[in-house]
């Protein structure tokens, strides 16, 4: 059987990175950029205020025998507009924050250091002196014409938007979305709004790997339940072809009914079906036609587990990451654990910080059958296949399922 390295690598060298599209620039929150972005304008575009005040000469600023200076005001400047005269020795104009500093002055007081004068304010005290550029945000200060401001590679965060908005991306080049084809299978599988019937149970696989897959920032499609027939299943995969990747749940063991390994050596390829982990032993690998298909195991439990170690990594190669897995960080494990098979174990837990550790508690019964053991869970404990039992307070690695992928090493 193969280890859970061994598998994960067979499986990424299979996948190759998708297509660059353009998307509107509301949607590349979470995409990676197919290009540098090189500035195609100066960011301020113009030289401007960054106080409401007053647009000066600073050399009108200084006090003569102890009186402030006084400015004849001749206008004012609101955001947005542009002034239609120069400010000339003696005078000043009156600006708010944003609007561009007029002609002829080189710094800006703000208000709240003058003073109205004259009959209808149209004179200023400047109570203090102001160095040139004071209170002037330059054109070009924060990004020039021509600098890369974003590298190709880089995983567009939300607050990499406003930047790409500043500069005009009302669509940005980047490496499309994966779309998924998820399909459960079995006899004993109905809908999720269909009341209970005798031996049968509702579709959670396909409803958990539509929001896993979407968590992972691919689309995800359900294409609904193949019955236990080669047919059924030929037909649904048929289906799937025009997807980039097919996911599907249960059939993958060694019950007469398993048909997923089956249909992959009759339909293309099969590369694996086997990996030395629990939950989650049967995953399947391979490809129908030329659309890699993984195999996910039929209970809920291993088939959620088993998206996070091969599924998101395989969607994240798609889309160009470089972080492709969750990062892993030393625990304290709170409670003993116990294992007879020598397998990989993958122990859903819940992970603090207690000030100096995490320590993670597992989520209670570890059965591959238990959904409640994925309520709470931010974690997997990993217990390797040569450990025989966990003593409360020793260290354990954890993958933290809620942090970020890391970049690969
Ligand atoms: P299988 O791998 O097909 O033998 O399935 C293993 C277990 O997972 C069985 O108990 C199935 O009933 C269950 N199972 C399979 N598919 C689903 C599904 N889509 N939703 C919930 N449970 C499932
Ligand atoms: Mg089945």
């Amino acid at each position: 059987m193969l280890s859970v390295e061994e598998a994960l690598e067979r499986i990424l060298s299979e996948i190759s990175v998708l297509e660059v599209v353009q998307v509107p620039l509301s949607r590349a929150t979470g995409l990676v950029l197919a290009q540098d972005i090189v500035a195609q304008e100066d960011n301020p575009p113009f030289a401007n205020s960054a106080m409401d005040g007053f647009a000066l000469r600073s050399g009108d600023s200084v006090a003569r025998d102890g009186q402030p200076a006084c400015l004849r005001v001749t206008g004012s400047i609101a955001a947005g507009y542009v002034a239609d005269h120069a400010v000339e020795e003696g005078t000043a104009m009156r600006i708010m924050t944003g609007a561009p500093v007029p002609p002829g002055a080189d710094s800006v007081i703000q208000v709240e250091l003058t003073r109205a004068g004259g009959v209808n304010n149209d004179y200023v005290e400047i109570l203090q002196e102001v160095a040139p550029g004071k209170n002037i945000r330059p054109a070009g200060e924060d990004i020039r014409c021509g600098e890369v401001v974003l590298k190709k590679g880089t995983e567009i965060r939300a607050w990499d938007i406003g930047v790409l908005a500043t500069l005009g991306y009302a669509n940005v080049p980047v490496i499309r979305r994966t779309r998924v084809a998820i399909l459960g299978t079995g006899d004993e599988i109905i809908e999720i709004d269909q009341p209970l019937q005798p031996g049968k149970i509702r579709n959670s696989n396909s409803y958990l790997l539509e929001a896993v897959v979407r968590d992972a920032g691919a689309e995800p499609y359900r294409l609904g339940v193949a019955a236990d027939t080669v047919e059924s299943l030929r037909e649904k995969l048929q289906e799937a072809l025009s997807y980039d990747l097919i996911l599907t749940s249960g059939g993958v063991s060694v019950g007469d009914f398993d048909l997923v390994k089956d249909i992959l050596i009759e339909q293309g390829e099969m590369n694996f079906w086997r990996i030395n982990m629990r939950p989650g032993k049967p995953v399947a690998f391979g490809h129908v036609g030329k659309i890699p298909l993984l195999g996910l195991p039929g209970n809920p439990v291993s088939a959620a587990v088993t998206f996070e170690l091969f599924g998101r990594p395989v969607i994240r190669k798609m889309q160009g990451h470089k972080g492709l897995c969750k990062p892993q960080v030393d625990v304290i494990a709170a409670d003993g654990l116990q294992y007879h098979s020598r397998r990989r174990h993958y122990v859903r837990a819940h992970a603090t910080w207690n000030g100096t550790h995490f320590i993670a508690h597992t989520t209670g019964n570890q059965g591959s059958h238990v959904m409640t053991s994925l309520l709470n869970a931010n974690a997997l404990m990993i217990i390797p296949e040569d450990t025989a039992e966990i003593i409360p307070g020793s260290t354990v690695k954890v993958i933290m399922l809620e942090w970020p992928e890391k970049e690969s090493e």
